[in-house]
């Protein structure tokens, strides 16, 4: 199999460093300060201009990288934010946030009108499913069940595999998601999951690689001929995890169902030393007190995500909280299948901070603008609801900077990569999202979190690093053959559709 993403750097398209913007352009600073001159700005920036040949920033290895002059959200609080700053990179890693730094080795990437900021971190996505996005937008999740994990997810060969988890990587970073964990039931065979890691190393995206169980027509994975899960991450760590300093990392994937058939998981995965993350609290079925069964075999530590968690009860919180572990909450999927109501203020009210997660693209929008806004707005909706019903003792409503925070840095720490990534830290891998904010949709820019948080979509994502590397510039992922990405997605879609034996419409 060959990945469309080549070694070489596609052309500029259109660029607004200083060297290229027009002459009547002005500055951020400007735009921000002038309603007047915004208007200017508006018919400068959008129009652009096109650029001359020239190098992409990164392709010199060993250089510098100068992001220069953006309003800079570091998210470290002991850093803070700047309406205009710097951010330096070397050897992948940030060596400093502040304005007005000077180094005269380094390629600039010029950032004025655009809010730089860490890349966000998705804390659960099935990424094999790739190549079945939108097939579900009505469906429950009994239905997604049936269709997407017994009918398709049965008959996925290796490839399938490959470019479903390709397609939804190249999606996340092209959406300003630069890490995400694949929570990975597709390992049908041990050919299924190296296709997986596979897709994801060729990508080029920061990935947590979460092996999961097998699926099956009737649903039984533990019946599943060739799967050789979960005794087969001993294999992984050893062939392809045995550093944790790399772009792909490992953690196990427990099933859902009883304690006894997942506690052999939560062992497999500790005798490797890999991190778990748990599908917990789902629906009618999330009402039978799991947690506090795994609890009495002593098996929940704080190296656990739990996720979804919307209808546990309050020792399961309890039980989570003092144990340690971390939260995902997919807070569209939840209030579209049937999960329950996201657990969003019940995990504040505990004393947990959750990260967000997309979960499924058969049926979710596959960036973390609407899932921030899902959370954002739902926690509002509960609290007026109570103080519409006479509640006086209300908490807080959310703020924006809250929920950026669960997308950035609350998700490193769910993913285990607190200590690299989440935040624009000097020391810290360069994961980092450049978002423009000379477009219709947030022009002219009043509030930097606010624009993010409430306003912007994938179309603002222009400039995405992953360790330093430059992945997307100026609106478009960097080296991708979108003709060969096309063939490679019909072809394992049709594949699919067709040993499924299901019918596709395609309307
Ligand atoms: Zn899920």
């Amino acid at each position: 199999m060959t990945h469309p993403r080549a070694t070489g750097w596609s052309d500029h398209v259109s660029c607004f460093c200083s060297a290229c913007r027009p002459k009547s352009a002005i500055s951020r600073r400007e735009l921000l300060c002038t309603s007047a001159a915004s208007a200017i700005a508006a018919s400068t920036a959008i129009i652009g201009t096109t650029h001359a040949q020239q190098p992409m920033p990164g392709a010199v290895p060993g250089r510098p990288l100068l992001i220069k002059d953006g309003c800079v959200l570091s998210l470290d609080r002991a850093i803070g934010d700047f309406e205009r700053a710097d951010v330096l990179i070397e050897h992948g890693k940030i060596a400093a946030v502040r304005p007005n730094i000077a180094d005269a080795d380094a390629e600039v990437i010029d950032a004025a009108r655009m809010i730089v900021a860490p890349g966000f971190v998705d804390t659960h996505r099935h990424m094999w499913q790739g190549i079945l996005r939108n097939v579900l937008p009505d469906g429950s999740l009994d239905d997604y069940i049936a269709t997407v994990q017994k009918t398709f997810g049965a008959n996925y060969a290796p490839d399938d595999v490959y470019a479903g988890d390709y397609f939804s990587a190249l999606g996340a970073i092209d959406s300003g998601v630069t890490c995400i964990l694949d929570w990975s039931h597709i390992h049908n065979t041990p050919a299924h999951t190296d296709a997986a890691i596979k897709a994801l190393m060729d990508s080029g995206v920061r990935a947590v690689f979460a092996y999961g169980n097998a699926q099956t027509t009737d649903g039984r994975w533990w019946e599943a001929k060739g799967s050789k899960y979960p005794d087969d991450i001993a294999r992984l760590r050893k062939q392809y995890f045995s550093s944790e300093d790399q772009l792909v990392t490992l953690y196990m994937a427990a099933p859902s169902g009883a304690s006894e058939q997942i506690l052999p998981s939560f062992k497999a995965a500790r005798d490797v030393g890999a991190r778990i993350t748990i599908h917990v609290g789902v629906g009618e079925r999330g009402r039978a007190a799991l947690l506090e069964k795994l609890n009495a075999a002593n098996a929940l530590k704080s190296d656990t995500t739990y996720i979804h968690c919307c209808t546990l009860n309050d020792t399961e919180w309890k039980l989570i909280r003092d144990t340690g572990g971390t939260i995902s909450i997919a807070g569209y999927v939840e209030t579209l299948m049937g999960h329950g109501s996201p657990p969003i203020q019940k995990a504040i009210d505990i004393g947990i901070r959750p990260s967000l997660s997309v979960d499924v693209e058969t049926s979710v929008p596959n960036d973390f603008f609407a899932q921030m806004r899902t959370v954002f707005s739902l926690q509002k909706k509960d609290v007026w609801d109570r103080r519409l019903a006479g509640d006086k003792n209300l908490p807080k409503f959310l703020t924006v900077r809250e929920v950026l925070e669960f997308a950035t840095i609350e998700g490193a720490r769910a993913n285990g990569l607190d200590r690299k990534i989440g935040t624009l830290t000097p020391g810290k891998d360069a994961d980092i999202i450049l978002l423009r904010t000379d477009r219709l949709n947030v022009m002219p820019m009043n509030n930097a979190v606010g624009a993010v948080v409430t306003s912007m979509g994938p179309q603002n994502v222009d400039t995405v690093l992953i360790a330093g590397k430059v992945m997307k510039r100026n609106g478009q992922l960097v080296g991708v053959d979108f003709g060969h990405l096309a063939r490679l997605g019909d072809e394992a879609r049709d594949r699919l559709y067709a040993s499924a034996n299901v019918k596709n419409t395609r309307i």
